[in-house]
């Protein structure tokens, strides 16, 4: 609709051509490029492999100044560096990182002092440095983008303290517009980063996530031995090769055996196997030696296979970022492929219960104890000397209590802030591991919608990753079985069902609906009932 619009987009586009070679924006680029070179900040989820980097280059090369890009791994950094150093030729790129000697340091300064590198990768460790913060204030960059934003989120598994500091730094170098990166980022992650990174009303733009070739679907079992004959007899009717991800390393030795008793090449992957014998399942795997891979969560990491025709899984994953990610390994060739999870509804409440944080309240109050006990600042390693937990138990505690602000890390180690009483220290903690066990029971919830939901799971997947699809896919079962028109026919012109709400508690998928009411699942409340009118009236619907 925008095309032939105002110059402006045109003129991204030819960037784009001339730079990269591009015919057209893939989903959101453009947007979210806009956005950022009219100064407004943006966090783009989409996943890997759909062009987020294009974003933030592409923004600085349509603006002046430079770009300070902050990335977590150094080895992605230098990949990064060189793309665009060979495409834009000479040195418009550098790195400032704790693996490069004294000289390449100065030289990376050089370069972008000289106004002639455009971009400046950082190691977020690099941001504590008074000297180097002071030193990119004085170049006042015009963007600053956060590669892996959502390591910022203390209730992710990727969460790194150092991203803490981002925001503050940010401040510090005279505000420039933010661009934050992720591939993974449901309702409360999403929103973690914008209070975390500071942004001002900014653009959030998700796309790429549709997989329209993969049919989706759920099978919903009672009984423990007939999901697995299920499974079992789902495998041996469907082309291989495909995947099977179990819950635990014994069903995926035993799914394994059963599955090759059938007269399938099947192999078991879990990361309780020695590295030599994984490496050789994963190479035959790659190299179709195997018809299936019975894996725990271990397996997956850098398969690019494009082949992979089913994704099946046995037990339910622990969140819709993990299931999203799983599923995405089938039908890279874009050839159909299937994604069919089994499950029973009671291991659901299983995860639940073990997924609330009672013994994460003790390390908690454990660990301030200690601090307390200390006085002035303890190395982690001298925390994990001085309390009876594990180290990963401590750890994971501090981690929290830091994210709490309860506690800081200097070069010495850790400290209780000054100013904050061990009581309040010990309350602060208890609401954060409070909180965080909310969030993972809504985790559940949302992995248990898609599960339970009658409308289109490909819609309420996307939903969750905050982009919308129009219209049912047509490609999951529940489209196919009609399901979800049944439960929408008396309002077809407006189906509900699915449909992403935004109120006050955040986006919100509909559930379900009768005449006047909406039972609606969101993130972070888990389930509430709407007036239907007032969700109506009150514009706070996107119909689905
Ligand atoms: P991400 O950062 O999301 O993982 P990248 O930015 O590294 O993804 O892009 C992945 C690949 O897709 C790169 O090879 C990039 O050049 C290519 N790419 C990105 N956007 C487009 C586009 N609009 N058209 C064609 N190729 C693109
Ligand atoms: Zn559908």
């Amino acid at each position: 609709a925008r095309k032939g619009g105002g110059g402006g987009t045109d003129d991204l586009l030819r960037l784009a051509r001339e730079t990269f070679g591009w015919e057209a924006f893939r989903a959101g680029q453009r947007e979210a490029i806009e956005a950022a070179v009219s100064g407004r900040d943006v966090v783009a989820v989409m996943p890997t492999g759909h062009g987020k980097s294009a974003i933030y280059q592409l923004a600085a090369l349509a603006r002046d100044g430079l770009a300070v890009v902050v990335s977590p791994l150094i080895a992605l950094q230098s990949d990064q560096l060189e793309d665009l150093n060979s495409l834009l030729g000479g040195v418009r790129a550098v790195a400032v990182n704790s693996s490069l000697g004294d000289a390449a340091v100065d030289a990376a300064w050089d370069a972008v002092e000289s106004g002639a590198a455009r971009f400046l990768f950082l190691a977020p460790e690099q941001l504590a440095k008074d000297d180097v913060v002071d030193r990119i204030g004085a170049l006042e960059p015009t963007l600053f983008v956060v590669d892996e934003a959502h390591c910022v989120s203390a209730w992710g598994h990727d969460f790194r303290p150092d991203y803490l500091r981002l925001g503050p730094a940010r401040e510090r170098v005279g505000g420039p517009t933010a661009i934050a990166l992720t591939a993974t980022a449901s309702g409360p992650v999403r929103e973690e980063i914008v209070a975390r990174l500071g942004l001002a009303d900014p653009l959030v733009i998700a796309g790429g996530f549709d997989r329209p070739n993969l049919h989706l679907s759920v099978v919903r079992h009672h009984e423990e031995p007939a999901k697995e004959q299920a499974v079992v007899e789902q495998i041996l009717g469907l082309a291989a090769p495909g995947l099977l991800y179990v819950g635990t390393r014994r069903a995926a030795e035993e799914f394994a055996e059963r599955l090759a008793g059938c007269g399938l090449r099947a192999a078991a992957y879990h990361a309780g196997r020695r590295a030599a014998e994984r490496e050789r399942v994963h190479r035959d795997f790659l190299e179709d030696r195997l018809d299936v891979v019975v894996a725990t969560t271990a397996f997956g990491m850098g398969i690019d296979k494009p082949n992979v025709r089913f994704v099946l899984h046995a037990d339910i994953p622990d969140s819709l970022d993990s299931y999203y990610q799983e599923i995405g390994r089938a039908g890279r060739d874009g050839e159909p492929a299937a994604a069919t999870l089994h499950y029973r509804s009671q291991d659901l409440g299983l995860r639940a219960f073990f997924g609330t944080h009672h013994a994460d309240v003790e390390a908690l109050l454990t660990v301030v104890q200690a601090l307390r006990t200390r006085g002035g600042a303890v190395p982690l390693s001298g925390l994990k000397d001085a309390v009876d937990l594990s180290g990963r138990k401590v750890t994971s505690a501090a981690n929290l209590l830091e994210s709490a602000g309860v506690v800081e890390s200097g070069p010495d180690g850790l400290s209780l802030r000054p100013g904050t009483t061990p009581a309040r220290a010990a309350e602060r903690a208890v609401e954060t591991a409070e909180s965080r066990s909310r969030i993972d029971r809504s985790r559940i919830e949302m992995m248990r919608g898609y599960a339970e939901t009658d409308g289109c799971r490909r819609q309420y997947l996307l939903g969750y990753f905050g982009e919308e699809l129009a219209d049912p896919c047509g490609n999951c079962d529940n489209c196919l079985e009609g399901t979800a028109q049944d439960l929408t026919h008396e309002d077809a012109a407006f189906p509900l069902q699915s449909s992403v709400v935004h109120s006050a508690w955040g986006p919100g998928i509909v559930m379900g609906t009768d005449e006047d009411r909406l039972t609606v699942l969101f993130a972070r409340e888990g389930y509430k009932t709407l007036s239907r009118r007032a969700v109506e009236e009150g514009g706070l619907l996107r119909p689905a």
